[in-house]
């Protein structure tokens, strides 16, 4: 296995991209999808069950573990892959989005973010350098830089002087992360929708360099129509020989279209956050379990898929056990979304490689446009 941090394309299809990235803890086949175990652990889904979807790697959120069970307890019990049974590739945020959508009483200084805790209401500071040194102790293979964004809409001046003091942040990341060999430090493109301040945010990235590129600052309130007008130029400013990751994103049409546009990593909670509420994702769209046209129902959530939601109970079990609301149901339906999201990058990747990613669209977006089956 390969000591690095590397990353190879084996093949492209219009602007669409298939590849590898190589760490010393297992490849990361791209396109990829990062389930999100916010808290150390992928909810409702045990580490073994969440690698069976064919996950590569997953995520962990900085501002959830710095607060609890911080990342200084994480380091002592061994670090965050042995802490949560997981032995595959971990990316870890910067923690700067979640201060901003979920720390108490913020204050941002040229220096970094103070905070209260929306546990207990505990007093923090967030900097790049504290970013970089909590990912360190977590253990994370993958570091994000620490930024900030703006909310979108946003006017210009204040997506600029985001995005300035985001790429003066970006260096004082790159310094602090210093040299690790196998570990990799990722930059994140801001800029908001707008093309020449994109384009200047990659440039400084490209400068201070990194081993790959988010795109950031999307998936934040502007709808998919603009932030596929986004990605139409965004993703091409950033270096073609490094992974390219996509934000927070998103719905499985979302990532189609990313994908189409160039993107090769993404993380989102909807999949796992999604079965806790009752909601599946198949190929002809949302089946939302908790309608009662499920009561009777004997047949499978979708009879193609492999899960063992759908291999082995029928829908009236999962409406009842969501109805109930059994345990069993948030384990069952979280399966069977991130197994569907494995799956849905799966094919994109087969598309890529065999130059039909088109064939591959026209075809997803007519499974869904069907809708669900016939009600029994
Ligand atoms: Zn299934």
């Amino acid at each position: 296995m390969t000591q690095t941090f590397s990353f190879s394309l084996h093949g492209t299809d219009g602007r669409a991209r298939t590849g590898t990235v190589h760490t010393p803890r297992g490849d990361i086949r791209t396109p990829a999808f990062m389930p999100v175990g916010t808290a150390a652990t992928v909810k409702a889904m045990m580490p073994e069950s969440v690698r069976a979807t064919g996950a590569d790697i997953l995520l962990g959120n900085t501002y959830h573990l710095m607060l609890r069970p911080t990342a200084e307890r994480v380091a002592r019990l061994g670090g965050l892959h042995k802490f949560m049974n997981w032995d595959r590739p971990i990316l870890t945020d910067s923690g700067g989005f979640q201060v901003m959508s979920l720390g108490a009483l913020r204050k941002l200084t040229e220096e970094g973010v103070t905070f209260k805790s929306h546990i207990d209401g505990s007093k923090h500071h967030l900097t790049p350098e504290r970013s970089m040194e909590i990912q360190r102790l977590l253990g994370s293979d993958i570091v994000m830089c620490f930024d900030e964004c703006p909310a979108l809409p946003a006017d210009r001046a204040r997506i600029r002087e985001s995005m300035e003091l985001s790429m003066r942040w970006a260096k004082r990341s790159r310094d602090a992360f210093g040299d690790r060999p196998g570990h990799a430090l990722f930059g994140i493109q801001q800029g908001g929708l707008e093309e020449d301040l994109r384009a200047e945010s990659a440039e400084a990235l490209r400068g201070i360099e990194f081993d790959g590129y988010a795109v950031g600052g999307l998936a934040v309130g502007e709808g998919q129509e603009a932030m596929f007008s986004c990605l139409d130029f965004a993703p091409e400013q950033l270096p073609k020989d490094k992974p390219r990751y996509l934000m927070g994103v998103g719905k499985p049409d979302d990532l189609v279209g990313a994908v189409k546009r160039g993107i090769d990593m993404f993380d989102c909670v909807l999949p796992s956050r999604s079965g806790r509420t009752g909601q599946a994702f198949t190929r002809r769209g949302v089946v939302n379990i908790k309608n009662a046209r499920h009561m009777d129902d004997p047949r499978p959530l979708d009879a193609e898929c492999t899960c063992p939601a759908c291999s082995n109970y029928s829908r009236a079990y999962l409406h009842h056990v969501f109805r109930s609301q059994e345990i069993l149901s948030s384990m069952l339906l979280t399966w069977h979304n991130l197994h569907y999201y494995q799956e849905l990058m799966a094919a994109m990747r087969a598309a890529i490689a065999s130059g039909t990613f088109a064939d591959f669209e026209t075809g997803f977006h007519a499974a869904r446009a069907q809708g669900d089956i016939e009600p029994v």
